[in-house]
């Protein structure tokens, strides 16, 4: 299945109102239920309750369905969403695949990518502290007496790893020092 790229779910208004306007409900619920026409409406058994005679109706005039038997109704995508317990954006991906519609990919403003690569260098900066902590702790003399104590408080190596616990050295810019050699210079 394609991983839905749009980022919070963001699907422009003008796509989802295209994907509408090519969705017929008929067609769509067709795929999950049979229908009869039955005068202006077609009508099926009910997908979201167990029923033997037909209480569900599919509009194609208002493009809408209802149940008499359950209550529930709603529009294409609402009817995707409950029939395949999905979110807003993935029925309207599901729809778009389903009518044809291709769903452009979301532009990536100079701001975003700014805020995302600050993010990242954030990210890599806090991965090389842990690890520089982590080393402190295995690979160090001021390390073995924290280990120690580690152990007396019953706390094995697997979860030390698991963890990535640390420790901080005895002086304020060590760390400083290794981040900036390891992360700074690959700006
Ligand atoms: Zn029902």
């Amino acid at each position: 299945m394609k991983v839905i790229q749009m980022s919070a779910g963001f699907i422009p208004q003008e796509v989802i109102d295209e994907i509408a306007a090519s969705a017929d409900i008929v067609d769509i619920i067709r795929n999950y239920v049979p229908l009869k026409k039955a005068g202006r409406n077609f009508q099926g058994l009910c997908p979201f309750h167990h029923e033997k005679t037909p209480s569900f109706i599919v509009s194609p005039e208002k493009q809408i369905f209802h149940c008499f038997g359950c209550g529930v109704g709603g529009n294409v995508f609402s009817f995707i969403m409950q029939a395949d317990g999905l979110s807003f954006p993935e029925a309207v991906q599901k729809i778009a695949q389903m009518v044809g519609v291709t769903i452009p990919e979301n532009e990536t403003s100079e701001e975003e990518r700014r805020l995302r690569a600050k993010r990242e260098r954030w990210y890599r900066i806090n991965e090389a502290a842990a690890q520089f902590y982590h080393n402190i702790l295995l690979k160090t003399k001021w390390g073995n007496n924290a280990l120690a104590y580690l152990k007396k408080r019953g706390i094995d190596d697997a979860t030390i790893h698991k963890f990535q616990l640390g420790l901080a050295p005895p002086d304020w810019s060590s760390l400083l020092e290794f981040i900036g050699k390891k992360v700074v210079k690959h700006q």
